[in-house]
């Protein structure tokens, strides 16, 4: 599948690259992504001011502003089906007290992870995973607004 990939820490390290379609696991969903947003974050990955690849990669897939279509998915507790639009959340808590209160923003180790920016592949591809538990499932009339079209000439957003 085409993904927009860079090497964390390298300038202007950004490309269109082929790699495998991920393969989720029982708590992920596999997205079929149809919109991405950029913002200054992914510039500063692409300056090589910070980003991190996944253990065991040696580039990171950015873009961490996305609108999706659930292509496959298995039965939940979240009401999630194959098919419906959905935002994919970027953070992923680790362990500590304050993520496991659902607070995420404050989390105390720094040890979090981040689609697209720290320790995940984001959303810039084909095709992508993310927990199910963090998906933001969107009305199909509200695509428009979960693609964030209506501010793009804002600027400072994000
Ligand atoms: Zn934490």
């Amino acid at each position: 599948m085409r993904a927009l990939t860079v090497t964390p820490g390298v300038k202007n390290s950004i490309k269109l690259d082929q790699i495998d379609t991920p393969n989720p696991t029982s708590s992920q969903a596999l997205l079929r992504v149809q919109e991405i947003g950029i913002c200054g974050t992914d510039l500063d990955i692409n300056q090589g001011f910070y980003g991190e690849a996944p253990p065991g990669s040696n580039y990171l897939v950015t873009g961490h502003e996305s609108l999706a279509r659930v292509e496959s998915i298995l039965s939940n507790a979240y009401g999630i089906s194959k098919g419906d639009l959905v935002v994919p959340t970027v953070r992923r808590p680790d362990s500590c007290m304050n993520c496991l209160n659902g607070e995420s923003d404050m989390c105390l180790t720094g040890n979090y992870r981040e689609h697209g920016i720290k320790r995940l592949h984001g959303f810039g591809s084909d095709f992508a995973v993310s927990d199910v538990g963090f998906l933001v499932k969107v009305p199909s009339k509200l695509a428009d607004v979960g693609s964030r079209r209506d501010r793009y000439s804002y600027k400072g957003q994000c």
